[in-house]
């Protein structure tokens, strides 16, 4: 018995596996699927400093360009979400350009999503706020939460670059709590990171508070915004007796080893 293994380099510069007719990505431990590049930033790039600098490997997946922003357009946001991306460390980051404002939960926005999920196989998936002031975070945090689910179907076939994928389901989903607030299942402490957590959000400098822009004022575009961020996260910090922190809802129960950890 043998296996065929080949290793290559993409264009993006990810590294793939091929194992017999399979196509093995690296694996990643937490997957953040969400609408909007910039959501990451806001609500989690706290947790993705502390779980980077706790060994785990940690990767983005957009599923929109953001190309209904009022500011900036969808190039100017590609190059400031590279940049958050290399502030907080990421393995990579990924764009599905599902349509912003429009995408939906068919059969085909599902797909593609599912073959996300088995390109990176991972561990957790963090998606967006089960509601919000945005109609795109609900309806990605459906889209997301389902096809986690249809991705641990073997007779879901999908295929990446012509080669095979396995199915996949993440052990956990979480629930970014963004915009409007939802009482949190889980907080985690980002206290040692709350200021890079704002270097990562400033990143997106078209959408974001800079007095020297001479673009329309937007609810996330005044300097009222970055403290609300910050407001936020000391709201959640109390609850765990912490000064920072960021909270997450689940679905289904956490699977626990240690009920120490
Ligand atoms: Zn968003």
């Amino acid at each position: 018995m043998y296996a065929l293994l080949l290793l290559a380099v993409d264009l993006h510069g990810g590294l793939h596996l091929y194992v017999g007719k399979y196509l093995k990505k690296m694996k990643v431990d937490i997957l953040f699927l969400t609408a909007h590049p910039d959501d990451v930033e806001l609500c989690c790039a706290g947790t993705v400093f502390s779980h980077i600098e706790q060994g785990a490997t940690v990767g983005i997946v957009d599923l929109t360009a953001g190309e209904l922003g009022t500011r900036g357009t969808p190039e100017l946001r590609a190059q400031e979400a590279a940049e958050a991306s290399r502030i907080m460390g990421i393995s990579f980051r990924e764009n599905l350009r599902l349509r912003d404002g429009f995408f939906d939960l068919s059969e085909s926005s599902k797909l593609t999503v599912v073959r996300a999920i088995r390109k990176y196989q991972p561990e957790i998936v963090i998606t967006n706020a089960i509601r919000d002031r945005h109609p795109d975070h609900g309806r990605a945090s459906h889209l997301v939460s389902e096809s986690c689910f249809l991705s641990g179907l073997p007779k879901i076939e999908t295929q990446e670059n012509g080669i095979d994928q396995k199915a996949w389901r993440p052990r956990q989903i979480y629930h970014m709590i963004q915009d409007r607030y939802i009482s949190p299942e889980v907080c985690v402490d980002i206290t040692p990171y709350i200021e890079k957590k704002m270097e990562a959000v400033i990143a997106f400098k078209s959408q974001f508070y800079d007095p020297l822009s001479n673009e329309p004022h937007t609810p996330i575009s005044g300097l009222d915004f970055l403290e609300f961020l910050k407001a936020r996260a000391r709201e959640m910090g109390r609850l765990i007796g912490v000064e920072y922190a960021v909270g997450y809802t689940t679905v289904g129960p956490v699977r626990k080893n240690n009920l120490l950890s």
